[in-house]
C-alpha cells in the first residue's frame, strides 16, 4: 500500500462523523486508491488570539471534538487535534502522513477563503491537493440564480427559486459508514485526547459551558424535542419567554448537525404552518451565505453604498451609551433583558436580536458595526453571514432590509412580545415586583407604584438613556443622506 494514496480530512465547521460531505469523499477516494484516511482538527491560533478566556464556544468545540473522536474510533478512525496555524500545520501533517489530498468542506467567509487559497498553494508545492466540498448549506454561491443568471438580493424570489430547485438529491445524507473500512484504524497511538493541546494551554477556562448540550448527541436531542413542536413554530417563535425556536443555531454553526437532515425534517412537516415557516428560516440562512459570497465587501461596510454616508454618533457620550447597551442598563427593560440574556448565556432570541439591534442603531445612533462586533464576541452561534445579514437588516443597509424609516418602538415591542413581562422578570429581576403594565416602561409608573415595588429609578434601575420619540426624529434626520442619494 503506497502511503501517498492516503487522504487527510480537515474538520472545521463540520464537527460530525455522520452525513459529512468531505469525510465521505475522503473515504471514498482512499478506498479507491488503496490508502487510508487520517482526520485532524486545528485550533487556529490566529482566531483564538482574539477570544476571551471564558469563551463558551471553545468548550463547546472541545466537548464536540471528544464526541467526534469517539465516533471516529467506533468507525475505525481517530482524531488528531493540533494548535497553531493551519497554513503551517496542514502541509506539514500532509507530508508526515504521506497524503495525496486534503479534503475539507467549504467555508465561504472571506478570511477563510484567503486561508484556504494559501493552504491549497502550499499543498500544491509539495505535490498534494486541497479538495473542497459543499456541506454547510443546501445551495451555495451561485447555485440559485435568477432566470437571467443574476444573483438574488431579495429574499422571497430567492426562496421561491430555492424551493423550485430542491430535489431529494440535495437533502440526501452522505453515507460515511459505507466507506468506513478506509479509516486509518486509529493505530498511530498519538491521536488520543490526552495528547491534545489542553484548553488551559491554549488560554481558555474549561469551566465555562453553554446550556446547550454539545456534540452530535446534543444536537439530535434538541432536534427530537423540537420536531414535536415544529408545527406550532409560526405561533410561538416571536415570544422570548416561550420555548418556540429550535435552539439549534450553535449546532448549525459548528456542524454538529447536518443541514440536510434539518431540511428533511422540515419537509416532513410541510403540511403545517410551523413547518413551512421553519423551512423558510433555514432558507434565510442559505440566503445570507450566498449574499456573503456575492458581496464580500458587505462584511465590513454597508451593502447598499448610499448608506455608507451616514454619520454615526461618536465620542465619550456615544461610548457611554454603547457600554450601557452592552451591559443591559439602557432603562428600556426588554432591551436590557435581551442584552443580559446574551451576556449570561451566549444566546439571544431572534425577536430580541431585532429589537436590540434596532435600538442600538436607531435609538442610540451608533454604528451597526459596533453592535455586530459585540454580538460576534458574545453569541454562541456567531456566524459571519447571518450576523452581518441581521445587522444590515436592522440598519436598513442590507439586502431586503427593513426600510430606514421603520423604527421599532422598544415599548410596544415589549408589550406585544412579552406581554406579561415574564422574560423581563427573568433577566431584569430588579423589576420583577412591578405590575404587568408598568414593567415595559417603568419611568411611566406612578411614584407610589414604584415605591411599592422597591424601585428607585436612577438607583435600582436606570432611567431611559434616550427618549424614544426624540431619538426617532434624530434617526430620520440622520438617514436623510440616504434619501437624498436615492432621490438624486
Ligand atoms: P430557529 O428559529 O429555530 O431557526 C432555525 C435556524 O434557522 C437557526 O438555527 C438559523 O440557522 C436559521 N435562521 C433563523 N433565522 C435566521 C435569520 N434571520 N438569518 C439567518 N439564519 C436564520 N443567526 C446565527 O446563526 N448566527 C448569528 O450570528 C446571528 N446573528 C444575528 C444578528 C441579528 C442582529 C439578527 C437580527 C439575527 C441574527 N441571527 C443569527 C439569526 C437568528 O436570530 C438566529 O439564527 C436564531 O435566533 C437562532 O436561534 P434558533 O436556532 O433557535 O433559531
Amino acid at each position: 500500500m503506497s502511503s501517498t494514496n492516503n487522504q487527510l480530512l480537515w474538520f472545521r465547521r463540520d464537527l460530525r462523523a455522520t452525513d459529512n460531505a468531505a469525510l465521505y469523499h475522503a473515504l471514498k477516494a482512499a478506498q479507491a486508491a488503496g490508502g487510508v484516511v487520517h482526520c485532524v482538527f486545528i485550533f487556529d491560533e490566529t482566531i483564538l488570539a482574539h477570544l476571551p478566556r471564558q469563551d463558551r464556544r471553545i468548550t463547546f468545540i472541545w466537548d464536540s471534538l471528544l464526541e467526534l473522536d469517539a465516533a471516529l474510533k467506533a468507525l475505525g478512525g481517530c482524531l488528531h487535534v493540533r494548535y497553531g496555524k493551519p497554513l503551517t500545520l496542514i502541509p506539514a501533517l500532509a507530508k508526515q502522513l504521506g497524503v495525496s489530498a486534503v479534503h475539507t468542506n467549504h467555508d465561504d467567509e472571506p478570511q477563510a477563503q484567503a486561508r484556504d487559497a494559501a493552504v491549497g498553494q502550499a499543498l500544491q508545492a509539495q505535490g498534494a491537493v486541497l479538495a473542497t466540498y459543499k456541506d454547510h448549506v443546501i445551495f451555495e454561491r451561485s447555485e440559485v440564480m435568477t432566470q437571467q443568471g443574476n444573483r438574488y438580493s431579495v429574499f422571497t424570489p430567492y426562496k421561491n427559486a430555492w424551493i423550485k430547485a430542491l430535489t431529494p438529491f440535495y437533502t440526501q445524507a452522505y453515507s460515511v459508514a459505507q466507506y468506513a473500512g478506509a479509516f486509518d484504524g486509529g493505530s498511530d497511538g498519538v491521536s488520543k485526547p490526552s495528547t491534545w493541546p489542553s484548553l488551559d494551554s491554549m488560554g481558555f477556562d474549561d469551566t465555562c459551558r453553554m446550556v446547550t448540550p454539545a456534540g452530535e448527541s446534543g444536537a439530535q436531542r434538541l432536534l427530537a424535542e423540537f420536531t414535536s413542536r415544529m408545527g406550532q413554530y409560526h405561533a410561538t417563535r416571536d415570544f422570548p419567554a416561550v420555548k418556540g425556536p429550535s435552539y439549534l443555531s450553535v449546532h448549525l454553526r459548528f456542524g454538529t448537525i447536518s443541514i440536510r437532515q434539518l431540511v428533511r425534517e422540515a419537509l416532513v412537516q410541510q403540511d403545517t404552518e410551523g413547518g413551512k415557516v421553519w423551512l423558510s428560516e433555514l432558507i434565510w440562512r442559505d440566503f445570507y451565505h450566498q449574499i456573503m459570497h456575492h458581496f464580500p465587501y458587505a462584511m465590513q461596510a454597508a451593502l447598499k453604498p448610499e448608506y455608507q454616508a451616514i454619520a454615526w454618533e461618536q465620542g465619550a457620550a456615544a461610548d457611554e451609551r454603547f457600554a450601557a447597551w452592552c451591559e443591559g442598563r439602557t432603562g428600556y427593560p426588554l432591551v436590557d433583558a435581551a442584552q443580559r440574556q446574551l451576556n449570561q448565556t451566549g444566546y439571544m432570541h431572534n425577536r430580541l436580536r431585532m429589537v436590540s439591534a434596532c435600538f442600538l442603531i436607531k435609538d442610540l445612533g451608533i454604528d451597526w458595526r459596533r453592535g455586530e462586533a459585540y454580538f460576534a464576541t458574545h453569541l454562541n452561534d456567531f456566524d459571519l453571514a447571518a450576523n452581518n445579514g441581521g445587522w444590515q437588516w436592522a440598519a436598513s443597509s442590507g439586502c431586503d432590509a427593513q426600510p430606514y424609516f421603520r423604527i421599532f418602538n422598544p415599548i410596544t415591542q415589549s408589550e406585544k412580545f412579552d406581554k406579561l413581562g415574564k422574560f423581563i422578570r427573568r433577566y431584569v429581576p430588579e423589576l420583577a415586583p412591578l405590575n404587568d403594565k408598568n414593567i415595559h416602561a417603568p419611568w411611566l409608573a406612578e411614584g407610589l407604584v414604584l415605591k411599592a415595588a422597591s424601585i428607585n429609578l436612577g438607583e435600582t434601575y436606570p432611567m431611559p438613556i434616550v427618549d424614544h420619540a426624540k431619538a426617532r426624529l434624530a434617526t430620520l434626520a440622520r438617514y436623510a443622506v440616504v434619501k437624498k442619494a436615492a432621490d438624486a
